[in-house]
């Protein structure tokens, strides 16, 4: 069960200078007017749902886009004081590495940003480009220093593998640099070529470009022996994180604490129920004008096919699950040990290392 009384707070902020060939999100160019006006409604959308908040202790705020940096600290800062999180709620920003420098990172501390999020992708120029991203490595790397010395020291990193045209020495290149830098946690995805992307119509010619499976096998088994040596252990299947730094954040979303979205695109989960807003600014914010929730879309699953998801979803976790929090059908977790994806012991259940590799598929085993 959610943990009673604790709630995280999303603010989606969807501009971006420009939008990345990959990248599936809700996105918009960076304006300073539509900036200023996207305050305005989380205003109108926060004074809507701050009832919800009340006596409930908010354990994560959570900037994210996008690229929230962009609307500058005093904005952040205004957000934050709407919110009043306690002081030792986790509050993170994500950013991009060519817009980071020292004193703009010291502004943000200043407004009460204390953890950073850097899109690095790749510590590789070659594939940067390739990604269509419009920063160097050389870049990344001063923006996580810059973001240390202005005293935020809770600092995470993207990275991408399985890219076109990389390969395992490129990718351990990458990963040897990583331990000389002041990072606490890293989250590692694979490249997903998804519809709507300029990568998807550019897909045929991309596909040949990227690595095999067993080239993919080896970078991801190279990159957790390689993280793990350096203190980044995976808590999560695509998060590692130094002892004491796991994202509190995202770890809601695994063990199902509430949390409020704000913003256009953004989701929400909240007694039992999941919502999304508009994915579209002008209509976001017209229904706001209009005193109206900006939500598009809700789902209210009923208490067994909300048990199997959370159970999916908890399953992420590499602790794994007490099988007596989660009460399905005791055959669903004799055949997912059957498949070879489950470790049973007692009343404990994890992911095996086929688990892990095989998570999509398990999850469409377990989710009705
Ligand atoms: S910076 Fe991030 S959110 Fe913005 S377009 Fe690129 S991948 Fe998408």
């Amino acid at each position: 069960m959610p943990t009673t009384g604790e709630i995280s707070l999303y603010f989606h902020i969807p501009f971006c200078r420009r939008k990345c060939p990959y990248c599936h999100f809700y996105v918009v160019p960076h304006e300073n007017k539509a900036a200023q006006n996207l305050l305005g409604s989380l205003r109108q959308e926060w004074d809507l749902n701050k009832h919800l908040v009340q006596g409930k202790k908010i354990v994560s705020v959570y900037f994210g886009g996008g690229t929230p940096f962009l609307i500058g600290p005093e904005a952040i800062n205004e957000i934050l004081s709407w919110i009043s999180p306690p002081s030792d709620a986790e509050v993170t920003l994500e950013a991009n590495p060519e817009d980071v420098d020292l004193s703009a990172m010291q502004a943000f501390a200043k407004a009460g940003i204390n953890r950073v999020s850097l899109g690095v992708q790749s510590l590789d120029n070659h594939l940067l480009k390739v990604l269509g991203r419009h920063h160097s490595a050389q870049q990344a790397i001063a923006a996580i220093f810059a973001t240390a010395e202005a005293g935020i020291s809770n600092i995470t990193i993207d990275l991408m593998y399985e890219l076109p045209q990389q390969n395992l020495t490129s990718w351990k290149n990458t990963l040897a640099q990583l331990p000389n830098l002041p990072i606490t946690h890293l989250s590692l995805y694979n490249l997903t070529i998804e519809p709507q992307t300029v990568f998807y119509k550019r897909r045929s010619t991309l596909t040949p470009l990227l690595p095999s499976s067993e080239e993919s096998l080896s970078m991801l088994n190279t990159a957790v022996e390689s993280l793990e040596r350096m203190g980044l252990k995976r808590y999560e299947i695509s998060a590692f994180a130094k002892e004491g730094f796991i994202a509190r954040h995202n770890t809601g979303y695994w063990l199902g604490r509430p949390f409020l979205g704000f913003g256009p695109s953004a989701f929400s989960y909240f007694e039992g129920k999941r919502y999304r807003n508009f994915c579209d600014l002008k209509k976001y914010t017209a229904a706001l004008n209009e005193e109206k929730s900006p939500v598009d879309f809700t789902e209210q699953l009923s208490p067994l096919a909300s048990l199997h998801e959370r159970l999916a979803v908890k399953l992420r976790m590499l602790a794994g699950v007490d099988k007596r929090e989660f009460p399905v059908d005791e055959a669903l977790y004799q055949k997912l040990q059957d498949k070879g994806w489950l470790q049973l012991h007692h009343n404990s259940a994890k992911l095996t290392e086929q688990g892990l590799l095989f998570y999509d598929s398990l999850a469409e085993e377990i989710i009705l």
